[in-house]
């Protein structure tokens, strides 16, 4: 068994499609995580490699075998859905056993590989209990345990920490990574949330509308997106966006917009050359704002912003800062830093340089990256 391949799947439900044209790639041992806006097609493609939902085209390889009219109980799936699926009426025990049995695995062998999933995810003392004496978090470490004891071919989870609070994310974020460690399969993990996606794939598969936008380590979707979209769904604070207008001035080639006139880096110029005279959106990351003072490169009127500070939120490493500019009805917009903004700044207007070497430029009509 190799990977997963999905090659041109669509689906459509009665006049809406839901997946349009989706292909990718999970290398064997590959955590691929699909990420996107509610509503995107994320949980039907995973419905559709699970079984659950017949495509309407394309093809699903499940190493070199089309698994299109496999059942779903054939195609040998270790799935961690949201809800857990786990049998209320069963122990702790069962519930990780079901599978094992269901496939008519000895009794005798089925005890010490549910007592080791157990021991792996802290549930052993709970094998007699019934899920509803369980908290969520022991509960979805019953389902990874139950996952854990299948030796499944592809393992595929759909937001299966979306009932979990903030720091029991973190452990079972952990959790499922020892599953996969353990396993080393192709593993498919839906999420809405983009810093999960991040922490957990190894690449990260973003889509919208049906269609995945852009494939990608997190890192080259952070710092290399191919659209606007992507730009902005990754990152926390979200990028942000300036209306400009390139112009060229003699050997210059200057981004114009409401906030700043910025002379652009000569390695833009051949990405820019065909857009002069045109309207583009230029995105700069939060933490590419810095203090003046602090910059690490020359701060000239050049790459300078500034904004009127207002609103000051302290965080674990420093502050986010919210700033408009000073000119009425002014353009919203964010800095990270990784010192605390001391709150005598609130109200006041202060210049930020703009680190250019991590500057975005988007078309504005078709919202492609233009570097
Ligand atoms: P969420 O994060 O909100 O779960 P999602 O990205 O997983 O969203 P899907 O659940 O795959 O999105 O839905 C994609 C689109 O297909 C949505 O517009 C949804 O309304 C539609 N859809 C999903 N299932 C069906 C169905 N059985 N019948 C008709 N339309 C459906």
């Amino acid at each position: 068994m190799a990977g997963i391949t999905v090659d041109g799947l669509v689906k459509d439900f009665s006049g809406k499609t839901a997946v349009n044209g989706v292909s990718f790639e999970v290398g064997e041992g590959e955590f691929l995580a699909l990420v996107g806006p509610s509503g995107c097609g994320k949980t039907t493609t995973l419905r559709l490699l699970v079984g659950l939902e017949a495509a309407t085209s394309g093809e699903i390889r499940f190493g070199d075998r089309v698994v299109n009219d496999i059942r779903p109980r054939d195609r040998n799936i270790g799935m961690v859905f949201q809800d857990y699926a786990i049998f209320p009426h069963l122990t702790v025990f069962e519930n990780i056993g079901y599978g094992l049995r269901s496939r008519r695995v000895p009794g005798r062998e089925i005890k010490p590989r549910v007592e080791e999933a157990a021991r792996t995810f802290r549930i052993d003392q709970l094998l007699r209990r019934k899920p509803r004496q369980l908290s969520g978090g022991q509960r979805q470490r019953v389902a990874l345990a139950r996952a854990m004891v299948r030796d499944a071919s592809v393992y595929l989870y759909d937001e299966p920490l979306s009932n979990l609070d903030a720091q029991l994310r973190h452990q079972a974020r952990e959790d499922i990574m020892t599953l996969h460690r353990e396993k080393e399969r192709p593993t498919v993990y839906v999420t809405h949330d983009q810093s999960e996606a991040m922490a957990m794939g190894d690449r990260i598969a973003v889509m919208r509308d049906g269609q995945i936008q852009q494939i990608g380590t997190g890192a080259e979707l952070y710092e290399r997106p191919k659209s606007l979209f992507v730009a902005h769904f990754i990152g926390t604070p979200s990028i942000n966006l300036f209306d400009v207008e390139l112009r060229a001035d003699e050997d210059r080639i200057l981004a114009v917009g409401e906030a700043f006139s910025l002379v652009l880096p000569p390695r833009l110029r051949e990405a820019v050359a065909g857009h002069l005279g045109r309207l583009v959106k230029v995105g700069v990351r939060p933490e590419h704002l810095h203090v003046p003072k602090l910059a690490p490169f020359e701060v000239t009127a050049d790459n300078t912003l500034h904004g009127l500070v207002r609103v000051i939120e302290p965080t674990a490493t420093g502050s986010s800062v919210y700033l408009s500019t000073p000119d009425e009805p002014g353009v919203d917009f964010v800095a990270t830093f990784k010192v605390r903004m001391p709150a005598s700044y609130l109200d006041q207007e202060v210049p930020l340089a703009i680190d250019l070497d991590h500057l975005h430029l988007f078309d504005a009509e078709t919202e492609a990256s233009l570097t």
